[in-house]
């Protein structure tokens, strides 16, 4: 059996390990009356129905499994928060600029929300799953993320928070989290991953975009205004339904292999 691919000390014992953690892929799987099938599309554009998002055996240990559990339960939480964000006017504050708008949220660190961030960016780039094989960070890239997250993913709640405060960030990655401002079946995006530029990486969680760069050349203009906030809370950019619909179907061009709700109109 291999070693496990975070810890590098442990067996890889541990069966259906998600990438993706489980609760980012529930809306591909809701319909009404009952929720069960999204359709997969790969690059020849065949379909087949699936019920869940992709899982790997024998990748991590059970311990290290563990602490992903941990910050995936930790940030569900918040992020039911997040979406709940007009009823919780106390725990964040909304910068807009026209269509888009930043959300600052004042009860999630900053860190809290790059170590999830990072957690699925690296379990996506060393996943030996089909749907990730577009998405493949610089192997140095991979490595510092290993190491970041060896160190700052906890098994114990009480730890992973008096962490929070202390984490450095050697990676040399900028890592941005993108919503739509509403949450119902007119925003609910694809399913996939891929490289989208020489130095520059996209997860598509259906409710949520990931964009990762290598290099702070490589991150758009509009992004500027993020990046240069040096702030300790949490900062997710909020797209208009329009602008959401439009970054997915912008993106879909470069899709090898998506998932989609069954209901989707295309
Ligand atoms: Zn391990």
């Amino acid at each position: 059996m291999p070693k496990c691919s975070l810890c590098l000390k442990a067996q890889a014992d541990k069966r259906n390990s998600h990438i993706i953690p489980k609760f980012m892929g529930e809306r591909l799987f809701e319909a009404k009356p009952r929720s069960t099938q999204g359709i997969q599309i790969d690059i020849t554009g065949k379909q087949r129905k699936i019920q869940s998002i992709p899982k790997e055996d024998f990748i991590f240990c059970s311990n290290c499994e563990k602490r992903f559990a941990r910050i995936e339960h930790y940030f569900s939480l918040k992020l039911k928060s997040v979406h709940n964000y007009t009823n919780e006017k106390d725990n964040f504050k909304l910068h807009s600029d026209g269509s888009n708008s930043i959300l600052e949220c004042f009860k999630i660190s900053q860190n809290a929300l790059k170590l999830f961030n990072y957690s699925m960016v690296w379990r996506a780039s060393i996943s030996n799953h089909f749907l990730f094989e577009k998405y493949k960070l610089p192997k140095t890239y991979e490595e510092k993320l290993r190491e970041f997250l060896n160190t700052n993913l906890f098994i114990s709640h009480s730890n992973l928070l008096s962490n929070l405060d202390e984490i450095g960030d050697d990676t040399g990655l900028y890592s941005y989290f993108f919503k739509c401002k509403v949450r119902n079946e007119f925003s609910r995006g694809y399913f996939s991953t891929y490289q989208i530029g020489e130095n520059a990486f996209g997860l598509f969680l259906v409710d949520l975009i990931v964009y990762t760069y290598t290099d702070k050349q490589s991150i758009p203009s509009e992004f500027k205004i993020i990046s240069d906030i040096q702030d300790k809370n949490a900062i997710i950019v909020m797209y208009s339904v329009e602008n959401w619909k439009k970054l997915n179907k912008e993106s879909i061009a470069n899709f090898n292999d998506i998932i989609v709700n069954k209901s989707i109109q295309k």
